[in-house]
This record gives structure tokens, C-alpha cells and sequence, in this order.
């Protein structure tokens, strides 16, 4: 039976993300989705820049770019309209090369993700294909899955299995993770509409409603896509709250019937959660299924899409056998503090929509506003592991971060582009012995190189595939000390014994 050397559960943003990076990187990807079509329906509407570049990094960038619209920010108001709290987005080009934040229609993305899916004849997709259990052996693990209405079941195995299997994931139960709850939950009625008349007087921002009786979201979507998300009382029963004209009955101070129909109503119960255990031997897992988030900073899929940029660089390196199987402990170790950052920040918004006393809740953010009392994106640092330890003699906090996208000359084209997915070097002498998954930036040719180091103090730095700083530091030689081996020769590590890994 044919062995894959990856198997993916879940061909949602998360699952899709990670395919295209895998096969990106001559991998074979067995993806199992249990529906037949992608969901069509919208939920995501914001990603940021740190995320078009990942869809840079896959080659979607410049077709996705005419679906999406760029972001003013959000503003929150209190129940007699006056602005409690103002999150401007830049409007220039951002370090990451793209633009601060984007408002998207999720299905436009899933479709081009897996359009370019297509082009991968390492990829193989089962739709209506679920999967029932992973059994791990010593050299790799078996998936049993049913498949459609026939309910006939078959088997595959893959090397690695990632459970990008959402919200409700199996692969977690499967692995045993308990979940580890922030305390956050609350029901919210989700409202989408198209307009067929043009209302300008919505507004680009998005506005927080910090009405204590009943919070509510606007936002402004592509094209005449608007939603809001209203809180729902305890007392509300769904069935009701999502009638037709109670719906319209809410939306009244803003806009009515005959300006725009319903697309979708749902209500969601929002949670702040996130899976104690990432992994077990073989079995990973990403995106919603490792981590779930209040809306609010509108990170929930963007947190996955980072999952899979995290892993799936790391994946390769182990499967290829360039790395040792301990890399793949740097997966868990840097994204689960991460993605908790997002969390918690989240819930710290929502306390501000929510709470009576908006002073409480803004001081409780104080620490992300500007002088001007202006707030500011958060952009966390990976968690401590093999790769991002803390270094004595750091000069600077960037390792951990994401590494500037500045462009190459002539062509000023963007780094990324030019390096390809690989490990980038940026230093003034050449590095010698290092294996040809580098790609290195001479400073010394490239203005905007030698501006980057400059800044930084420093004479070399090492970007990792998924664009995060790995170490800067002040020569060369020294930043060797900070390489994981497998970068610095061609020994392959085809030794390690392969029964430790179950
Ligand atoms: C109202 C709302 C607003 C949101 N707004 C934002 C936002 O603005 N920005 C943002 O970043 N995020 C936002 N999110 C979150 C975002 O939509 C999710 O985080 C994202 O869809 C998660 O992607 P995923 O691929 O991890 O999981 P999913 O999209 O849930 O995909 C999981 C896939 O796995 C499949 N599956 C499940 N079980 C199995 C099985 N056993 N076998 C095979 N297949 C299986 C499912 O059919 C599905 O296709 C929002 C969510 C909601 C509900």
C-alpha cells in the first residue's frame, strides 16, 4: 500500500494552506475532506499582512489581491456614540510587504487555494471522505475513513497525518488532548447581507457597538458585502432571534429590507479555547482544531494559516531527512503560546464590547496603545524552543518575530519571491559550508539588506522559511552557533531510529 509521506484532515483555510506549502516543497499529501464542495457560506472577513504574505509565499497573492479590500480599521462607540477606542490600520505598505489588514469573503480564498491545489500531481484529494480513526505503527500511520453515502470504508497511510479537522476535531479526540478553556463563550447572531443599493454612510471601519445591554459588530466587507454580529441575552432562543423579520427588526437604526438581503444568519457560540497537546508521535494538530478565538481581532483563521507556514517547512526537512526528528518539537513549543496571545488579546476586546465599566476593560489594554491612545495590533513573539531560545547576547527582540520582506535589486522584486521557500541568510560575507535550502542576500550588493542589518546592529541574520527571524547576530561565524545543524552541512539524518517517534 502507498505510503504518503503526508496526510491531511480537513480541506478548510488551515488544511489547504498547509497542502500547497507541503506539495510546495515535492512532498505527496493524501487530503481527506468529508464534504463534498468547500463551505460556501461566509465567516472570516479580516486577514493581516504577516498572512498575504504566507499567500505570497504559495503564489495566490496577486489573485486574491482584486477580491480583497483594504481595511481603514475599527472604531468602538459607546451607546451615546462617542468613540471609547480608535484601531487605525496603516495604510502604507507594511514591513511584511503587503498592507496592514484586508477584509475578505473566506470562500474566495478557499477556492483559490484549492485551485492552485490542482496543480500539484503529488496531491490527492477525497472529498466526501471522512476520516474514523488513525492508528499509529512504528513507521507511520494508518487512517480508516468512510466515504460518502455508500459508507464504504477504505484505509491509507501517510508518514505524518495534521488534523486540520476544525472546531469539532476528531484528530483530538484521536490524540486524547484535553482543551484548556480561557473562559470565554458567548452566543452571537451572525449576520450577512448584500446591499443592492449603494450606502456609503456604513462606513470602511469596522465599529464596535459597546452597548452593556446588547454589544454588536458592523463590518464592512468586499464589494457590497456589510455583516453584523450581535450578542444574543440568555433569555433568546435561536430559532426566534434568526427569524426574517426579527432580523430586520435589529438592524432597523441602520438599514432595512429593501436595501440588501440576508445571505446567511447563524448563531455561533464563540469560544476562547485552545488543545493542551499539539501532537502525538505522527498525528498534528492546526487551525481550529489545536485553538479557538472570539472574532474580535478577526485572527481565528489567520492563526492557523501561521500553523501551517510553522510546520510545514519542518515537515519537509525531517521527511527529506536534512533534519533530526526534533525539530518537529519546535512546532508545538512556538505556536502554542503564540496562538494563546491571540486569545487572550481577543477576550480583551470583547471585554471592552461587553463591559459596563468601559474604563476597566480599556486599561486593561493600555499596554497596546499608542501615545495618542491610539491601539495597536499585537504581534506576539513564538514561544521559546530549540530554534528561538533566548540569546545572551541579543541586541535586539526580533528573533521570534516576523523578518522584515524588503525588495532586491534590480528587479525590485520582493525578497520572498526571489529566495523562493527557503532559509535566507542576509550578511556582508558569503557563508561558507552550508547547505543549498539557504538562500543568501550579499548586503554589501543590496541597499535595503544593508538598511535591515543597520538597523538591527548587526552583521548577518538568519530568516527562516516561514519569514520569522531565527538570530541576529553581530559576524558570521557567529551566527553559525545559532544554525540548527541541518543547515550547516549536507549530512543527511537517515539514522534516527524511527520506532522513538510513535
Ligand atoms: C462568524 C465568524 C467570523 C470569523 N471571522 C474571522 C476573521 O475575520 N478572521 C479570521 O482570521 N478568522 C475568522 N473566523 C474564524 C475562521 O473562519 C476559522 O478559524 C477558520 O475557518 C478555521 O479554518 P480551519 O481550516 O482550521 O477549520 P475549518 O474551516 O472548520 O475546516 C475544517 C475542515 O475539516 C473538515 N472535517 C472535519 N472533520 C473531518 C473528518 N473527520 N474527516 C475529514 N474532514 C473533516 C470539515 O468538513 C472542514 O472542511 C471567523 C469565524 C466565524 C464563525
Amino acid at each position: 500500500m502507498k505510503v504518503f509521506d503526508t496526510a491531511i484532515i480537513g480541506l478548510g483555510p488551515t488544511g489547504a494552506t498547509l497542502a500547497n506549502l507541503l506539495a510546495m516543497q515535492g512532498l505527496s499529501v493524501l487530503i481527506l475532506e468529508r464534504e463534498a464542495q468547500a463551505y460556501d457560506l461566509p465567516r472570516a472577513v479580516h486577514f493581516d499582512d504577516e498572512i498575504m504574505r504566507v499567500f505570497q509565499n504559495i503564489g495566490i497573492a496577486n489573485e486574491l489581491l482584486p477580491m480583497v479590500r483594504k481595511n481603514p480599521g475599527m472604531k468602538f462607540v459607546d451607546a451615546e456614540n462617542n468613540l471609547l477606542l480608535d484601531w487605525p490600520r496603516p495604510q502604507d505598505i507594511t514591513s511584511q510587504g503587503w498592507n496592514a489588514s484586508y477584509r475578505l469573503h473566506q470562500p474566495d480564498l478557499e477556492r483559490l487555494l484549492r485551485r492552485k491545489l490542482e496543480a500539484y500531481n503529488l496531491v490527492t484529494l477525497k472529498t466526501s471522505t471522512r476520516a474514523t480513526s488513525i492508528h499509529q505503527t512504528e513507521t507511520n500511520a494508518v487512517i480508516r475513513t468512510q466515504t460518502g453515502s455508500a459508507n464504504s470504508s477504505e484505509t491509507f497511510r501517510a508518514r505524518y497525518v495534521i488534523g486540520c479537522d476544525g472546531a469539532n476535531s476528531q484528530t483530538r479526540t484521536i490524540i486524547e488532548s484535553e482543551i484548556d478553556d480561557y473562559g470565554f463563550q458567548e452566543r452571537w447572531l451572525v449576520i450577512d447581507l448584500i446591499l443592492n443599493k449603494v450606502r456609503p454612510d456604513l462606513g470602511d471601519h469596522s465599529i464596535q457597538f459597546c452597548w452593556p445591554d446588547r454589544p454588536m459588530t458592523y463590518c464592512r466587507g468586499p464589494g457590497n458585502r456589510r455583516r453584523w454580529e450581535i450578542t444574543l441575552l440568555d433569555s433568546e432562543d435561536e430559532k426566534r432571534v434568526t427569524k426574517t423579520e426579527h432580523i430586520w427588526s435589529l438592524l432597523k437604526p441602520w438599514i432595512t429590507s429593501d436595501e440588501a438581503s440576508i445571505e446567511r444568519k447563524a448563531v455561533y457560540t464563540f469560544k476562547s479555547q485552545v488543545a493542551r497537546n499539539w501532537r502525538h508521535g505522527r498525528i498534528f494538530l492546526a487551525g481550529d482544531a489545536a485553538h479557538l478565538t472570539p472574532p474580535f481581532l478577526g485572527q481565528g483563521m489567520c492563526i492557523g494559516i501561521r500553523d501551517a507556514f510553522n510546520l510545514a517547512w519542518k515537515l519537509a526537512a525531517v521527511i527529506k531527512k536534512e533534519a533530526e526528528y526534533s525539530l518537529l518539537d519546535s512546532y508545538e513549543d512556538e505556536r502554542k503560546p503564540h496562538a494563546s496571545a491571540y486569545v487572550e488579546m481577543a477576550i480583551k476586546i470583547g471585554q471592552i464590547i461587553r463591559s459596563i465599566n468601559h474604563n476597566d476593560a480599556l486599561n486593561d489594554v493600555s499596554g497596546h496603545r499608542s501615545q495618542s491612545g491610539e491601539m495597536r495590533s499585537i504581534t506576539p513573539k513564538l514561544g521559546a524552543s530549540s530554534l528561538t531560545a533566548p540569546r545572551s547576547n541579543s541586541k535586539t527582540d526580533i528573533e521570534g518575530r516576523p523578518a522584515l520582506q524588503f525588495r532586491i535589486q534590480p528587479s525590485n522584486e520582493l525578497i520572498d519571491d526571489v529566495s523562493g521557500y527557503r532559509h535566507v541568510i542576509v550578511s556582508n560575507t558569503r557563508p561558507e559550508g552550508l547547505t543549498d535550502s539557504i538562500f543568501w542576500i550579499n548586503a554589501l550588493e543590496q541597499e535595503e539588506a544593508t538598511r535591515l542589518l543597520k538597523h538591527l546592529n548587526a552583521e548577518a541574520a538568519w530568516i527562516r522559511p516561514d519569514r520569522y527571524m531565527g538570530a541576529v547576530t553581530d559576524s558570521i561565524q557567529e551566527l553559525y552557533e545559532y544554525l540548527p545543524n541541518f543547515l550547516k552541512n549536507r549530512e543527511h539524518f537517515g539514522d534516527y531510529n524511527e520506532t522513538s517517534i510513535s
